[in-house]
Parts: C-alpha cells; structure tokens; sequence
C-alpha cells in the first residue's frame, strides 16, 4: 500500500482539462518538487487533493483510503494540508494567533492551540514576531507565516504552493533549511517551485505537469535529462548547467 496515490486523477473547469489523468505513488517521507509551466496545473492538482475541488474522474488515496472529493477540513484531518500560492495571512490576527487558527484544527482548547502555536513558531523562527500584526510582516515572513499555520494542523503530507516565490536568494536558502527540517520531522512534502536550482537539489523526486498531464517523473538527475521535460519546460540553459554540474 502506498502512502499516497492518485490514479487517473482528472479535473476540468468547463471544456479546459486543468489535470489530465495523473496517475503515481508516493512514499511516506519524500519531498516531491512539482514544476512544470504556467498554467500547467500545479496549483488546481493541488486543490483537487486537498478538497477544494472534487475530483472529475480518477481516485487519490491517502494511507490506503480514498480521499478524493471529502471536504478540505475532512482532509485536514486525516493529515493533507495545502499553503496558498497568494499569501494571505489574518492581518487583524497577530502572528501567534494566525497560527493558533492551524491549531484548533486539533483542539478545542485554547490553552493548548496556543502552546502548540508557540512550539510551531519557534520551530519555523517566528517566536520573536509573535505579537505583531499579520499584515505587518515582510513577503519573506508571510511566506514562513503561511507554512507555520500549516504546519499547526499537524500534517502528515503538507502541499506547498510556491511558498519561494519573490524571496531573495539569502531568504529562499534560509526557506530551503526550513524545509529540510520538517521533512526529517517525518512530514512528505509536495513542493511547487520555479527555480530549478532550488527544487532540483532538496527533491527526492520530481514530478513534471504540463497541460495537465504527468509528462515525467523520477530523481532529479534522470528527468533533467529527459528530452519531453528539456522541450516542454526546461529549456537548453538549464540543461547544460545541470549537466555541467
Ligand atoms: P499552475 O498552478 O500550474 O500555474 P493552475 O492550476 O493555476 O496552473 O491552472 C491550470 C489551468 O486551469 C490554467 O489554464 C488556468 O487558467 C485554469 N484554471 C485554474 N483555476 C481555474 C478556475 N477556478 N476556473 C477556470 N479555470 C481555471
Ligand atoms: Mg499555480
């Protein structure tokens, strides 16, 4: 049994096929890194595993149980969580309190959210920035904000949606660290990320969407040098630095 798959995994919005009967498995503790172009349906596949969408066709089963189409708190539950590619923190909510909303998804208690929201920032480096506005934080803090809240919920999967983007390079490296940190924590994440040099090192895998279909997938070193992938997505440049390197 897997840890998670989806099979002819399949949604449209009217005639446009936004996911294309994907079809792979995941082991349990893997980073994944998604590319592929603009448009190609990273952010919509996303979606459609974490219930925002349900499914048209095809099944995601998530530790030996079908998943596809329960609501995105039902799945919250179980232990998939998604970052949103638009940050948007609570900016009337503090930077604790912002987190203590991923928290609750496990308590009622608001003694104990708050205790799990304070191990959460210290965790991600917060702890400091606790008492400020939401709204007030840098990109970069937003960004850290937005995979602490989720990491509050306690996922076994967690999906992030370009949680890179318009960082710079000394922020994204600091991110990079981050993130191999909740991955030896025994979380498996799916990683949506357009810089190449970033994904490609900290990826056990890489999947590659493009127009909706799953046109690749393996280690990093092998779909780099996959001639669909250098055509659809990669172009010339980066191939030859890869293989340089
Ligand atoms: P990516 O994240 O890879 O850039 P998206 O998943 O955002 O791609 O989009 C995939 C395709 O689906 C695009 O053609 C996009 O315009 C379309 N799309 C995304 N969301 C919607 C929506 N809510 N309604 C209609 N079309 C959408
Ligand atoms: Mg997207």
């Amino acid at each position: 049994m897997a840890f998670f798959e989806v099979k002819n995994l399949t949604k449209r919005f009217g005639g446009l096929i936004a996911v294309n009967d994907v079809s792979f498995s995941v082991e349990e503790n893997q980073i994944i890194g998604l590319i592929g172009p603009n448009g190609a349906g990273k952010s919509t596949f996303f979606a459609t595993i974490a219930g925002y969408y349900k499914p048209d066709e095809g099944n995601v089963e998530f530790d030996g149980e079908e998943i596809g189409g329960l609501l995105p708190e039902t799945i919250a539950h179980k232990g998939i969580t998604r970052t949103f590619q638009i940050v948007r923190p609570f900016g009337t909510l503090t930077v604790l309190e912002n987190v203590m909303v991923g928290a609750f998804l496990r308590t009622k208690n608001r003694k104990k959210a708050q205790e799990r929201a304070e191990e959460i920032l210290e965790f991600t480096g917060l702890a400091h920035k606790r008492n400020l506005s939401g709204a007030a934080l840098t990109i970069a803090d937003k960004k850290r904000l937005e995979l602490a809240r989720a990491l509050a919920t306690r996922p076994r999967l967690l999906l992030l949606d370009e949680v890179m983007a318009g960082l710079t390079p000394k922020e994204t490296q600091e991110a990079v660290e981050l993130i191999r940190k909740v991955n030896k924590q025994g979380i498996t994440l799916f990683i949506v990320e357009h810089v190449m040099e970033v994904i490609m090192p900290i990826s056990h895998q890489i999947f590659v969407l493009d127009e909706g279909k799953l046109i690749s997938a393996g280690p990093p070193d092998v779909v780099a040098k996959d001639p669909a992938v250098v055509k659809a997505y990669l172009g010339e440049r980066y191939y030859a630095e890869y293989q340089g390197s």
